[in-house]
């Protein structure tokens, strides 16, 4: 009977461990020969990478990488190249990162003791077309979840936007709504502090999903314009942010990926493909072990 590791003592076909070695596979990147097994019960074969997270999968040398490139603000394109890959390669390496990202983050759960959450404004592909990012925080600076959703132009573009593109609608609610509710299924203490921003809509979301739960805003452009002050007045430089954790992770994904960096060339156009890379950005801010 051949060896196999703990996880592949039966059949992936069929759960006999009646099977024998039946050849190998070379694996052209990492230069190795993989065992192939023949299950004597149902004729089917199998290898230790049946069972694996990168079944099928070529250049698995290069996913760890492709990770650490996509989350220091580099594009899928600039990416390919410097790994020198194709860019089919990198761009299915972002699909599966993502959803293995997904994967993991659906089954954590969080102890936290202060909620932050608050939206992020994005675009598809033209400012024309802009889209809201529904973010949650932990007051040990986890993120806790992320939604994208599609808000119609504002402003001076926002005849011009319905004139090309027709109406769009405003899921910034629906969102946020979403996000809070899947924070909620989350949350391992269900007694916490919910902090955001003084949206108008924020307090019936929260007062919906979080009936009973301490609910704070704060008036963050007043804040914005006493910091701004503040910079020549040379007095007390630190003024206190009560929704640090939130603006710091902000800032810090606008600065990690790629397609959030501000006047960038590199821009999200399908907007599934933006929580993708958010779902990475949680990936590496939560430190989740997605390669083992
Ligand atoms: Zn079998």
């Amino acid at each position: 009977m051949a060896q196999l590791s703990i996880h592949h003592r039966k059949c992936p076909h069929c759960g006999s461990n009646y099977f024998v070695k039946r050849g190998y596979f070379y694996k052209q990147h990492t230069k190795t020969y993989i065992p192939r097994y023949n299950c004597k019960s149902c004729n089917k074969t199998f290898s230790t990478r049946t069972l694996s997270p990168t079944f099928k999968q070529k250049r698995t040398d290069l996913n760890p990488q492709v990770f650490q490139y996509l989350t220091s603000g580099a594009s899928i394109r600039a990416t390919a190249k410097a790994l020198g890959c194709t860019y089919k390669t990198a761009y299915l390496k972002f699909l599966w990162l993502s959803k293995r990202a997904q994967d993991i983050h659906q089954k954590q759960r969080f102890s936290l003791k202060e909620l932050y959450f608050d939206e992020m404004l994005s675009i598809e592909h033209t400012k024309l077309k802009p889209l809201t990012i529904a973010l949650a925080v932990s007051d040990s600076y986890e993120i806790l979840g992320v939604q994208v959703g599609k808000i119609p132009a504002q402003g001076k573009i926002a005849t011009i936007s319905r004139r090309k593109y027709g109406y769009r609608p405003n899921e910034s609610s629906v969102k946020t709504k979403d996000l809070l509710t899947e924070v909620k299924r989350q949350a391992l203490i269900k007694r916490f502090t919910i902090k955001s921003d003084s949206k108008p809509e924020y307090h019936r979301i929260v007062k919906k999903i979080f009936s009973n739960l301490p609910y704070e805003q704060f008036i963050s452009k007043e804040n914005k314009d006493k910091r701004r002050e503040q910079k020549y007045l040379k007095t007390e430089k630190h003024i206190f942010d009560p929704l640090f954790p939130i603006n710091h992770i902000c800032a810090r994904s606008r600065d990690l990926t790629k397609r959030l960096v501000r006047r960038s060339w590199c821009t999200t156009k399908v907007p599934e493909h933006l929580e993708r890379a958010l779902y990475l950005l949680i990936a590496k801010n939560n430190k989740y072990r997605l390669f083992s």
